[in-house]
């Protein structure tokens, strides 16, 4: 596929049949591609030749309100609508039907064979009680030679028929009996179900503290979904990493059969697979990553996106898209109800559900004995770690504690590696990555220095790159493998693994993590962000986060927020189950507004806080904001190019443009980088001024100018 601007005329052959929406190959120059028909014209006389299309692949066409929320998502992310049909139609293979086989069905009316060996009457005894397979298989499951099995074939003693591979998935049961709601739940409930019967627009937000059963309360609701219609089908997006074997299982208990899985683990056969049952409308939910959003469904009757404040909906590469935003815009074109589930949403989210645009469904109790963890500051200014150590003695104390009573502990940390900085003793050098402004982190674990931004890696010298001075290079501050070695060295009986990035390589490995700490078999886990969603460990009582105060060292519109959202996420993790937990954050600045917030656990105050800065400044939720990143090989020349460009923004009311400053991290990967950051009233169409913008420039071919409306991260 290439990303085309705007869709090209065709001519269809006359024994063709052709409808928009339908996938189809045609000439594109010298070269054959896919493409999708958009709409069909009328024959013009004496128009130029066109190029007849080639084939009709045999896929269901797309929906015409999914080429509405192709079109409408390409204006709104400012790109070719060629760009956004890439990602719908990512697995070209999957538009032929699946390849089929023989497989093996017992022949009621046959005639017994005569010469009925044992190893024969097993077969036969086996294919009356199991599901078809093929003879290969069939012989491996009965512990036979394949010949046994095409003798009794040959004999017409048992019959064959062509199936496909990939068999369909199994229908989901929406009439299995879930848990007893409690009242608060119950009620939520109910108005989520009478939402889904009204099979229109609608977005509801669950806020819930976590394990207030959020998951329980929707899958009411895709129950409601599929019992209005077996037919329906319902897609369900969770940040990747909590993409776990736990949620799948409790899909599969809540509704008999498992869900169908999008995420980037999956095997291009898998993948092929759930494209394709998701285009037939077999595949009836879906539980996927943010990409599964552009999934071809042809009768979406409702969307989850669970943790919707997770920064991971946000694709940065490529086309710049937040797929919670997406979610709501195709449920308008596709006129069915979303829900929004948090134990802390996002502020633009709680806002939009305090003015009414989104229902507001709270859940405020853990049902049964799981409480909210109590949580607890550590003033490190009183509570000093020894030197060179990272944990307090009361934080140690408290793990040693929890390992005594056979229970878990959790230590969060957003620091990969060893430490975040390698500074040389003899000349003061901090050691950066090539061509960029971004520290080295040093790995004990693989003995390299690490640019966590460009992938940049070395092993870490015996010399200072800069003086030569011989073992000279010292690794400051705590990285998570650096507190591991502290916790090894304090508590040497505990069982402790690490999970980050860098320690877990696949879903797999992670899947494989995630299940050991779920049966107990880890002591202390120690991670970064990765370990903060939705994962339930019920012996886990204890949570301490080594470094509260890092993470609000960000500086952009959402840092205090989002240090929020981590860190009352972690804390959650903590006493999930029967067992009370708690959990104890090491600040050196225990008065500010968020550690007091987080203490009292008082979200609401702290957001309101936020919220008021907003609106003075004019930020979203109150206005609009996109940003425009031009980036260039040569210093000079970017410098002027973001001139140019600055001095070409068009004129509109109520917007304004700041910049060309260079952009927070202003060299990367050998690319000079300037930024324009671009307010608007909300009454603008800020997409239709930044493509406008965008449209008019005339720039070098080696520049690249990236648009991204709704900035999260402002690097
Ligand atoms: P959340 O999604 O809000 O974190 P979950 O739906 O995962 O919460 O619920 C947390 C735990 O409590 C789960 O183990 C769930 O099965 C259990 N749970 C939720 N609601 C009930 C209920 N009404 N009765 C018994 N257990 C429940």
């Amino acid at each position: 596929m290439v990303p085309l601007p705007e869709p090209f005329d065709y001519a269809v052959p006359e024994e063709m049949h052709v409808e928009p929406g339908m996938v189809v190959k045609a000439p594109l120059g010298p070269i054959e591609r896919t493409g999708v028909v958009w709409t069909i014209g009328e024959e013009e006389e004496g128009k130029r030749d066109l190029k007849p299309i080639y084939m009709v692949y045999p896929s269901p066409p797309l929906t015409d309100a999914m080429r509405t929320f192709i079109e409408w998502s390409a204006k709104y992310t400012c790109v070719n609508p060629g760009s956004i049909l890439r990602m719908v139609l990512r697995s070209p293979q999957a538009l032929f039907p699946t390849k089929t086989q023989s497989v093996v069905l017992p022949n009621d009316g046959a005639e017994l064979p005569s010469r009925l060996t044992s190893a024969r009457q097993r077969v036969l005894d086996f294919v009356k009680h199991h599901p078809p397979m093929t003879q290969a298989e069939l012989g491996r499951e009965v512990g036979v030679s394949t010949s046994v099995v095409k003798g009794l074939v040959d004999l017409g003693a048992l019959s064959t028929e062509e199936r496909p591979v990939d068999l369909p998935y199994r229908r989901p049961d929406p009439d299995r009996t879930g848990f007893t709601l409690t009242e608060e739940q119950e009620s939520a409930a109910g108005h989520l179900r009478r939402r889904v019967r009204e099979a229109a627009f609608s977005v509801a937000l669950i806020d819930g503290v976590t394990g207030s059963g959020k998951t329980e309360v929707y899958f009411e609701a895709i129950a409601e979904a599929l019992r209005m219609d077996p037919d329906a089908q319902v897609l369900i997006l969770l940040p990747e990493i909590a993409l776990t074997q736990a949620i799948m299982k409790r899909f599969e208990d809540r509704f008999g059969a498992r869900p169908t899985e999008w995420h980037s683990g999956l095997s291009d056969a898998d993948r092929r697979r759930a494209w394709r049952e998701v285009a037939n409308g077999r595949a009836r939910i879906v539980v996927g990553a943010r990409s599964a959003l552009f999934l071809p469904f042809p009768n979406l009757r409702l969307a989850i996106v669970d943790e919707e404040h997770d920064g991971s909906y946000k694709q940065e590469d490529g086309v710049v898209y937040h797929a919670r935003n997406l979610c709501i815009a195709r449920a308008r074109f596709e006129k069915f109800a979303v829900i929004l589930a948090s134990a802390t949403p996002a502020l633009e989210t709680l806002h939009n559900a305090r003015v009414g645009r989104f229902d507001y469904l709270q859940l405020t109790a853990r049902p049964g004995a799981a409480r909210l963890p109590d949580v607890g500051l550590i003033d490190l200014r009183e509570s000093t770690p020894d030197k060179g150590d990272w944990l307090s003695p009361t934080l140690t104390q408290a793990l040693a504690e929890t390992l005594a009573s056979g229970e878990q502990s959790l230590l969060f940390l957003n620091r990969r590696g060893y430490a975040p900085l390698v500074i040389c003793k003899a000349c003061g050098d901090k050691l950066k990555s090539p061509g960029t402004e971004s520290w080295l982190t040093e790995h004990r674990y693989t003995g390299r220095l690490v640019c966590h931004l460009t992938g940049y890696s070395m092993r870490r010298p015996d010399r200072c790159p800069k003086c030569g001075a011989r073992d000279s290079l010292m690794g400051v501050g705590p990285g998570i493998e650096r507190v591991a070695e502290e916790v090894r060295r304090k508590l040497p009986e505990a069982g402790i693994e690490l999970l980050s990035s860098d320690t877990i390589q696949s879903g797999e490995e992670l899947r494989a993590l995630i299940g050991r700490m779920e049966q107990g078999e880890i002591d202390i886990l120690i991670g970064t962000q990765m370990i903060a969603k939705g994962h339930n460990f019920p012996g886990l009582t204890l949570v301490g986060v080594v470094d509260a105060d890092a993470s609000l060292k960000g500086g952009d519109l959402r840092a205090g927020e989002r240090t929020f959202q981590l860190l009352s996420q972690v804390a959650g993790r903590a006493g999930r189950a029967e067992k009370p937990g708690r959990a104890l954050l090491q600040t050196y600045d225990p008065d500010a507004p968020l550690m007091q917030a987080l203490a009292a656990t008082d979200r609401d105050t702290f957001l309101a806080c936020e919220e008021g800065m907003r609106e003075v400044m004019g930020m979203p939720p109150f206005g609009r904001l996109a940003a425009m990143i031009l980036s260039f090989p040569n210093d000079q020349e970017a410098a002027s190019l973001a001139k140019q460009i600055g001095m070409s923004a068009p004129n509109a009311e109520g917007v304004e443009v700041w910049g060309p400053a260079p952009a927070p991290i202003s060299v990367l990967r050998g690319r000079y980088r300037w930024r324009f950051l671009v307010r608007s009233e909300l009454t603008v169409d800020l997409s239709a001024y930044m493509s406008a913008w965008k449209a008019e420039l005339k720039l070098p071919a080696q520049a690249r100018l990236q648009v991204d409306v709704d900035p999260y991260s402002f690097l």
